[in-house]
């Protein structure tokens, strides 16, 4: 069982490097994948469109409702600079087309989050 601390963000490399961002696009909520989501939702404001799993974990950070866009796959958005079209797929389909856990992360956490909760990848896109 994981009940480490979930990888801190780099808040310094962060804020050094990213200045300005409209959206973050998930693809799933591996440990290695989402733990810088929420400073830069924070920081920029920017969208972030992801699973309900990506929903679960930025809430637990306090990120607001109104910055997500839940997917589930099948949708296909214009905005105003780039479409987009959401695609399900599975964790590693060029390595042995696998899933390591589809399960999605639970709702209702508070951060600071420990790896077991955000261990599932919360399906692909
Ligand atoms: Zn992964």
């Amino acid at each position: 069982m994981l009940c480490r601390k979930a990888d801190a963000p780099d808040i310094a490399a962060i804020d050094s490097d990213i200045q300005r961002a409209d959206f973050i696009i998930v693809t799933h909520t591996h440990y290695d994948n989402v733990p810088d989501v929420p400073h830069i939702a924070h920081k920029t404001g920017a969208a972030v469109i992801g699973t309900e799993s990506t929903e679960n974990v930025t809430g637990a950070y306090g990120v607001p409702e109104e910055q997500l866009l839940t997917v589930r796959g099948g949708e296909d958005y214009e905005f105003s600079s780039f479409s987009l079209k959401v695609i399900p797929s599975i964790h590693s389909p060029l390595d042995h087309k696998h899933y390591f856990s589809s399960n999605t992360a639970p709702a209702g956490m508070k951060a600071p989050l420990i790896l077991e909760l955000i261990h599932p990848e919360g399906k692909n896109l």
